[in-house]
């Protein structure tokens, strides 16, 4: 069988491996190496470095993944310093839509009341139906904005999750 000539990279040593052998433990400090060949040259590479580069391949490609999460999260709420003024909105708004809602219901019940005084007996039921629907109306509208809010407040702290860890790999 043919061998090869090469030198152990973490000790220097002299090594004979076989021609078609990938994998070769150094009888003298016993480094796992790999060995690479070249068209001019055959040498060999530490298997824990290989690994180790791999290793920060997979944290940068963390990084990358978590940069693009961060950016989605920022689309998603607008760009960041408009985005606490269009939280404000979102609950002011569901809040004046709330008031109006049971603004225009108040008025409704009142005409309902004034029908039904007034003797006009089945028609009765058209304010007051229109009063109905101005409640419900108010509540989407109270509900819709505490859910925008409730929703940004969430996309805020998964945020600031994401950038805490963005931070702790950057640190390595
Ligand atoms: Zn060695």
């Amino acid at each position: 069988m043919e061998t090869l000539s090469v030198r152990c990279n973490h000790c220097g040593a002299p090594l004979q491996v076989a021609n078609n052998t990938r994998f070769v433990t150094c009888q003298f400090c016993q480094s796992s190496l790999e060995v690479k060949r070249t068209d001019s040259s055959v040498f060999t590479e530490e298997v824990a470095k290989i690994a180790d580069n791999t290793g920060r391949m997979a944290e940068s490609l963390e990084v990358i993944t978590l940069q693009n999460e961060i950016e989605k999260l920022d689309r998603e709420m607008g760009i960041q310093p408009v985005a606490s003024a269009q939280k404000k909105a979102g609950l002011v708004g569901g809040v004046m839509g709330g008031a109006f809602g049971i603004f225009f219901a108040v008025v409704c019940f009142l005409m309902a009341y004034g029908f039904s005084s007034a003797g006009a007996g089945v028609f009765t039921i058209v304010p007051a139906g229109m009063g109905c629907f101005g409640l419900v109306m108010a509540v989407v509208s109270v509900i819709g904005g505490v859910n925008h809010e409730a929703v940004n407040s969430t996309r805020q702290e998964r945020r600031a999750e994401l950038e805490r860890q963005l931070a702790e790999l950057r640190q390595k």
